[in-house]
């Protein structure tokens, strides 16, 4: 006689309420949906009217202006910027500068 009881549905239970909800952003790379702090944001700061445009890598998310996401994977970063999906994410070219910076970034990402 069985002491202990099996029940084979709960195996199949689906895990409910167990994980936290984060919010979730979108990729420019990509296109997938990831929670925001797996993504590095890249954000326009707002300027005044004829001033150029400043963009920034904001780390924590929290900087207030127009934001765009990118996983922290070179070939999302390299998509980005050859779709134009970045720019068109930001409604401003990408300088040089802020890719690099990007690159940068991702490298550091990876070495963790
Ligand atoms: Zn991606």
């Amino acid at each position: 006689m069985p002491n202990k009881e099996e029940n084979p549905r709960k195996k199949n239970k689906p895990k409910l309420y167990t994980e936290r909800k984060l919010p979730q952003r979108r990729c420019t790379g990509c296109g997938e949906s990831k929670d925001k702090r797996d993504l590095i944001r890249v954000v326009r700061i707002p300027v005044k009217e004829g001033e150029p445009h400043v963009l920034e890598i904001d780390r924590r998310g929290k900087k207030s202006g127009r934001g765009a996401y990118i996983c922290p994977e070179a070939a999302c970063l390299a998509k980005a910027i050859k779709t134009r999906r970045l720019e068109r994410s930001l409604a401003v070219p990408v300088t040089p500068e802020i890719v690099a910076e990007l690159e940068r970034q991702i490298g550091e990402t990876s070495d963790q």
